[in-house]
């Protein structure tokens, strides 16, 4: 039987992010994940937003760490070669209540030591985005708020991992864990494999996993959110417009670093995983009008996504991030919901350190933060629409992507407006010749 230091459960990018901070130390990592390739949960389909914190109530871990998190996101994504853009955002509002909320968050913003942060006209609104429609109000103006894409970060924390060490098993589903001398026997549906501490990443799952071993008061209620994805070209917003309407939360316009613009509802009520409502969509769609009424609606991509909603015991909701120690070797990370991408790095590096501590692992000096982004085109072009070239394809692979869709988010493939229909079967024999020995 393998046997590790620490094992992180799920390769969502909040366990990427563990495994990568488990690197610092002087200890050896795996990292368990039950799907082909990593970021393919909650963390695939996401707003995209790297958010300022005013969203938060001051004093919260959550306010902390999102606050801390936006101001090194740049060093963050330097270090891992990921695109990001810090765009800025405009909350808007067209009515009383709207403008109340954004009263709110501006205070809670300035509480949470925001700079920059600034309460405008619907007028002044409109200067800057001049798409923005006539009946917006007023505006709460945060340049610090930007865009990453989330499982590009992700994967750029996971190779890093792997750069410095660590391990990954992909196409592993944990199926019960057993308390031993020193540590846990971990039962997956391919091997056992043992550790000293464990961290518990399992996003949707993370209750359902540390009550594999330990009681759990947390419970998880999931509900969805839907999803648009419009074509590159259309002329757009440059900042993030989120809508406060009158009666709550509207949609969300976030202009992606790949160019696309994409756009979200408010939380609906799940019906089937990760479908869509055509309701849904088309309430985006009227809202989307109502907000941005110059839009072409240009649309390429719909998808939806399911966000845990961890409860504690008496049913309520719990707002904070939950982070639980049933016992000194083991932590869960149950349920994150937004802004856990935002702070994906700063929740790596606290339960990593708590893991670290517990086995009294000291500094690892070899650990090198940096990362490279594939970069090597050739003449060889098989995805047409986003001219991604064999050697890049090739490249993702060798870094291990094994499957069309996990080549698409390496490198870019069928992001195009034909979305992958003259690419796909390439890709698929370019990865047959690696799984014949014949690349
Ligand atoms: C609609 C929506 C929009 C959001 N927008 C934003 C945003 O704009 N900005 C922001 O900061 N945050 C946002 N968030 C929050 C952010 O997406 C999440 O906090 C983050 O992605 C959670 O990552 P995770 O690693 O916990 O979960 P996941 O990505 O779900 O990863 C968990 C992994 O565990 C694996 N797993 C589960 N059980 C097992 C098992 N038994 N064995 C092996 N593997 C297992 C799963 O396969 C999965 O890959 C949003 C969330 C939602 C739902």
């Amino acid at each position: 039987m393998k046997s590790y230091d620490a094992a992180v459960i799920g390769g969502g990018v909040l366990g990427c992010f563990a495994l990568r901070s488990l690197c610092r130390y002087r200890l050896s990592a795996v990292l368990i994940e039950a799907q082909a390739d990593v970021c393919m949960g909650v963390t695939r389909a996401n707003s995209a937003i790297v958010y300022a914190g005013y969203d938060n109530k001051p004093g919260s871990l959550k306010a902390r760490m999102c606050v801390r998190a936006n101001r090194h996101f740049h060093e963050l994504c330097s270090e891992l070669d990921v695109p990001f853009s810090r765009c800025g955002s405009l909350m808007t509002s067209c009515g009383e209540k709207g403008n109340a909320v954004l009263e709110k968050k501006y205070r809670d913003g300035i509480a949470n030591g925001l700079e920059g942060l600034e309460l405008i006209s619907g007028d002044k609104a409109r200067k800057m985005e001049p798409m923005l429609s006539r009946d917006v109000q007023s505006a709460l103006y945060a340049p610090m708020t930007g865009t990453v894409n989330p499982w590009r970060l992700g994967i750029a924390a996971c190779e890093n991992a792997v750069q410095n060490g660590a391990e990954l098993r992909l196409n592993t589903k944990l199926l019960a864990i057993k308390e031993t001398d020193g540590g846990y026997i971990l039962h997956t549906d391919r091997e056992d494999i043992f550790c000293k501490a464990v961290i518990n990443c399992a996003g949707l799952s993370a209750h359902v996993v540390q009550r594999m071993v330990y009681p759990c008061a947390v419970s998880i209620e999931k509900d969805a959110a839907d999803f648009l994805v419009m074509d590159r070209d259309i002329e757009k917003p440059s900042r993030i417009i989120f809508q406060e309407k009158e009666d709550g939360k509207g949609i969300t316009a976030v202009p992606c670093t790949e160019g696309n613009l994409l756009v979200d509802s408010a939380p609906r009520a799940m019906t089937r995983p990760y479908a869509t409502s055509a309701e849904g969509i088309e309430s985006i769609k009227k809202q989307l009008t109502a907000l941005l009424p110059e839009l072409e609606q240009d649309i390429i991509r719909t998808f939806a996504a399911l966000r845990p909603n961890p409860h504690s015991e008496d049913g309520r909701s719990i707002n904070d991030f939950c982070i639980e120690t049933p016992a000194p070797g083991f932590v869960s990370l149950i349920g994150i919901k937004t802004p856990g991408l935002t702070c994906a790095e700063e929740l790596g590096r606290y339960v990593a350190g708590i893991c670290a501590e517990y086995l009294q692992a000291p500094p690892n000096p070899a650990f090198d933060g940096h990362r490279q982004a594939i970069d090597c085109a050739d003449g060889d072009i098989v995805c047409l629409c986003e001219g991604i070239s064999r050697a890049e394809i090739v490249e993702s692979i060798r870094r291990g992507a094994r499957t069309v869709e996990a080549v698409k988010r390496r490198v870019g493939t069928g992001m195009g407006r034909c979305q992958g229909s003259r690419c796909e079967i390439k890709i698929a024999q370019i990865l047959e010749t690696y799984s014949n020995g014949t690349l």
